[in-house]
């Protein structure tokens, strides 16, 4: 009866027209589950899978963002995206302002993705999350790699503390690699605590120094060496070309210095040229017999399976203080004790106990 119905109605008279239906549900379901552009989990996956950059970066963004709709959904994407991820090469590299990190990124990144290789660049810029002056952040920083389609460049999250900042680029990195991106850089200024950051998200950590900037190792604190695998003094092109060689054995020198590494693997020096790309084969195979290396010894799946602790515990500590200072019961308490406090009624540390004490005894009790 249906059927007659329907084809005796006036919408359905021409014959030998397929009819669409009216409405199409999937628009419908789509348009259902966004809230502002929001897809669904499954979406993003989808797309990213596919190496849709539109919704890489849109997820990216849903990472950065401090709204909890959108940390939550961030965290399913996270989660749906894990089980692709893990299977790139991951490289921190770090230097002072001027050492030439964009320029070295650019040379290195033309070639691996002329070879094939699918590369993000990442970046922790700690002055990004300060104030608006970026040191790593301007706009025409890498011109030809951020139009090669094979490469794929995000710049530092510019919101919220060192920490904060580091989990999302670590997070950025699942997605990258879900998207099929097999090498991954993160760069960062060396002047900070930010490559301690880097060092413990990636596999292989590179230090790019300048010669001639008067003493050798002057501005790199002898902490950031210690991490390098590799130190590379760039530059070394013209005039420069001899002081960079002279700076490079002055490195080996120093470096012989320190106890070896976990790894097992003596960090390894050489010069390059970012700008005329003499050197830059070299550092890549460096890379590659770092990889060999850790791979053999067993050590790369260890670095992983440390890094994937310390994170848990990292995630941890960063609930617990966030949970902490944001119960409304211990910043009235803070502010009571204070008095007592300033006037030395009290002891900081007997103030600092009375506040654990209280919040833990409220928890036993919630
Ligand atoms: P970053 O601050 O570490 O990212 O450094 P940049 O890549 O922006 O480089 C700083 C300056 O050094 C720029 O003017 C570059 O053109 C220049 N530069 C970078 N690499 C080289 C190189 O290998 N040789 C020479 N002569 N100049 C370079």
């Amino acid at each position: 009866m249906e059927n007659q119905h329907e084809s005796r109605s006036a919408l359905k008279v021409q014959q030998g027209i397929v009819q669409p239906e009216s409405v199409n549900i999937q628009a419908v379901k789509r348009l259902t589950h966004s809230k502002r552009g929001m897809l669904k989990p499954e979406e993003y996956l989808e797309g990213i899978l596919s190496g849709n950059r539109t919704i890489l970066s849109k997820a990216i963004t849903l990472i950065e963002s401090s709204l909890p709709a959108h940390q939550q959904l961030a965290q399913e994407v996270i989660a749906i995206c894990l089980p692709y991820s893990g299977k790139s090469v991951r490289i921190g590299i770090t230097g002072v302002p001027g050492a030439g990190k964009s320029t070295f990124i650019e040379a290195l990144g033309i070639q691996l993705t002329k070879a094939g290789r699918k590369l993000a660049v990442l970046a922790i810029d700690p002055s990004s999350t300060r104030s608006k002056g970026s040191i790593l952040g301007d706009k025409t920083r890498m011109e030809a790699l951020s139009v090669d389609p094979s490469a794929f460049i995000r710049p530092s999250p510019s919101a919220g503390s060192l920490g904060g900042v580091a989990r999302k680029t670590r997070e950025t990195i699942v997605l990258c690699e879900a998207a099929g991106f097999d090498t991954i850089f993160v760069e960062t200024v060396g002047v900070g605590q930010s490559e301690v950051a880097v060092y413990a998200m990636v596999d292989f950590f590179l230090l790019l120094m300048l010669a001639g900037a008067g003493d050798e190792l002057q501005g790199i604190k002898r902490g950031i060496m210690e991490m390098a695998d590799a130190i590379i003094i760039n530059k070394a092109d013209g005039d420069n070309r001899q002081k960079a060689d002279i700076a490079a054995a002055q490195v080996r020198n120093a470096l012989h210095l320190y106890p070896v590494p976990n790894s097992g693997w003596m960090p390894v020096t050489a010069t390059c040229s970012a700008q005329t790309a003499e050197g830059i084969a070299g550092v890549w195979q460096i890379v590659q017999n770092y990889l060999s290396f850790a791979q053999g010894n067993g050590y790369f799946p260890l670095k992983r399976r440390e890094q994937s602790r310390q994170i848990m515990l990292d995630t941890i500590n960063s609930f617990l203080i966030d949970k902490f200072y944001s119960s409304a019961s211990t910043i009235a308490l803070v502010k009571a004790i204070e008095p007592d406090l300033l006037s030395e009624k009290i002891s900081p540390y007997a103030a600092a106990q009375t506040i654990l004490d209280a919040y833990f005894s409220g928890l036993k009790k919630d």
